[in-house]
């Protein structure tokens, strides 16, 4: 029997103050990720509290990342570097490099990533980890491993392959966008600049770009997630993208296929212009750009309407998914192991 499960992950860094002995004030950010599993009955899993410090034999790995950033990899994998531990730093390695040649960016700061193995996974967690503010994370990353599971390549959790080229990669671009001062980001419990459909566009470019260099077949399924071959059929969904907020009601599938059209409308305006060259001329804008004023340099960029512009998206789709079929069964992966 296939059980319905549904899954809502919280993730959470927040500033926290702890008073050590001598009186002074020691600031450290906490790093909380959360999944409720929903049975078919709607009623939650019973949930695992994880926490590292009480798990017995963690391991600490330093990775050099260059440019003084590092990986830090928390593990309690005995074996880790026989089950390809190397593999992942070096995926990380080649995101940074993948992302910094094509946004122009460079990328300050570095990455902590917790791997935790377990016999059984469990469905519904909740991971909580404290580290010092002046750490410098750019990313801390938590994902779960079932005993023996290779860590990389074809045979490795999706969690973790999903982790290491699609959310890394596109958690990276946020951080190159969030460097660009003229940018307007939405900020908790203001009114949105409505410019995510243009900074989300963008991250899932550079995701969607590095899985395209490391593997084709892989690139594949998150297309087919992204729905991308149709997505901009939907006009429910061509309506939403300009007005796309932070904060939203939408369906988890709606909120999935935003990120497709928004990455849609950027391959577009980037076949243009090359997208280290869009976030420069974002980068040298001195007034502030909202929504509406990035929807017009993207007129004035592709030559037409954003509605023509939704009509090219949806043939870039189109396009898009005939080639990486085609691509997919034509070439082997030689990083993926494929
Ligand atoms: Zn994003």
């Amino acid at each position: 029997m296939k059980w319905l499960v549904t899954c809502f992950l919280v993730f959470s860094m927040l500033a926290a103050q702890a008073s050590a002995d001598s009186g002074e004030a020691l600031y450290s950010v906490i790093f909380s990720q959360e999944v409720m599993a929903l049975g078919p009955d709607g009623t939650p899993y019973p949930s695992t509290t994880i926490n590292p410090e009480q798990i017995a034999g963690m391991q600490h790995y330093l990775f050099d990342l260059g440019r003084g950033r590092q990986l830090v990899i928390e593990t309690n994998i005995s074996n880790a570097q026989e089950r390809g531990l190397f593999g992942v730093a070096d995926a990380v390695k080649r995101c940074y490099q993948y992302v910094e040649a094509a946004s122009g960016g460079t990328l300050k700061k570095g990455v902590l990533l917790y791997l935790i193995e377990f016999d059984e996974l469990p469905l519904s967690y909740a991971f909580e980890a404290a580290y010092p503010a002046e750490a410098n994370w750019s990313e801390v990353r938590l994902a779960l491993v079932r005993t023996g599971e290779p860590l990389i390549g074809p045979g490795a959790p999706l969690e973790l392959t999903d982790l290491l080229y699609d959310t890394l990669p596109h958690e990276l671009g946020h951080d190159i966008l969030g460097e660009l001062p003229a940018l307007r980001h939405d900020i908790d419990g203001r009114p949105s600049y409505y410019t995510r459909w243009f900074i989300d566009g963008i991250c899932e470019l550079l995701a969607k770009g590095f899985a395209r260099q490391e593997s084709p077949q892989l690139l594949q399924r998150l297309l087919a997630m992204r729905n991308i071959g149709s997505v901009m059929e939907r006009e429910r969904i061509r309506e939403q993208v300009f007005v796309w907020e932070q904060h939203n009601t939408h369906a988890m599938d709606v909120e999935s296929d935003l990120y497709g059209a928004a990455m849609l409308l950027l391959t577009v305006w980037t076949e243009r212009v090359p997208l280290d060259r869009l976030i420069g001329q974002i980068r040298e804008q001195i007034l502030p750009l909202d929504g509406a004023a990035l929807r017009a340099m993207m007129e004035a960029v592709v030559g037409c309407d954003a509605e023509q512009v939704c009509q090219r998206a949806d043939r870039a789709g189109k396009q898009l998914t005939r080639e990486n079929v085609l691509t997919s069964r034509l070439e082997q992966s030689p990083r993926w192991g494929g």
